[in-house]
């Protein structure tokens, strides 16, 4: 036997056992710091749009802007396109910024049309048509969450650019089992998926997409109106 010998496979093996191990214990908690660090630019960008919504409230006699459309509101992008009746594009001005009505976590990313899917911050399904003095609990009544988002105008056609998410408008857990939320005083917070329906008992159905809850309006309106 010589005085210089290399390592044996056994103890390669072993090597690079280790190391598969380390990568398998180390893999999951990038992932979670990956997912973290979207989750919080989602924050940002909620509470920018909360913000900008309570802009326009105040600039439009205290009312919320319209959900979806078949209001007559027309709005014009900068490219154009039409939209009608949609809250995005009325507080659009007061943002300036498109990429801030997109969720990193959202799958569905947006093409650079102003008309399209890929927005990802709905809007609070009851609240359209209310005034601001309407909402009883304004810290506790949900204005804006992170979820599904799809466009659809009148003029301008939606299925072209590649069809709707599956589903609708809905809440989505995307950011580490839970989701931001934006409140209609303006804050904005994560929260665990299921305290959006059950840790508050306010909240029986989807704020999004609840199908009009009589229990959801009761509470979230001055009047139950
Ligand atoms: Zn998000």
């Amino acid at each position: 036997m010589s005085g210089k010998r290399g390592f044996t496979l056994i103890e390669l093996l072993v090597v690079i056992a280790i190391i598969a191990i380390l990568a398998a214990i180390l893999f999951p908690v990038f992932a979670k710091a990956r997912e973290k660090a979207r989750q919080s630019s989602c924050l940002s960008n909620i509470k920018q749009i909360a913000t900008a919504m309570l802009m326009y409230v105040q600039d439009y006699d205290e009312e919320f802007p319209d959900k979806y459309w078949g209001s007559t509101s027309r709005y014009e992008w900068p490219n154009g396109a039409i939209s009608r009746g949609m809250w995005i594009p009325s507080i659009y001005p007061y943002v300036k910024n498109i990429q801030v009505f997109q969720c990193p976590s959202n799958p569905y990313r947006w093409k650079g049309q102003y008309i399209g899917n890929g927005f990802s911050y709905p809007i609070n399904n009851y609240i359209d048509g209310y005034l601001l003095s309407d909402i009883r609990y304004p810290a506790e009544c949900v204005m804006n969450i992170c979820g599904w988002y799809y466009w659809s105008s009148g003029a301008n056609n939606y299925e072209s650019s590649g069809g709707n998410p599956p589903g609708g408008p809905s809440v989505k857990k995307w950011h580490n089992d839970g989701t931001n939320v934006a409140f209609v005083d303006g804050h904005g917070k994560w929260m665990k998926y299921q305290n959006i329906w059950r840790g508050n008992s306010r909240w029986q159905n989807d704020p999004v997409w609840g199908g009009g809850s009589e229990a959801n309006r009761k509470y979230w309106t001055r009047d139950g109106k």
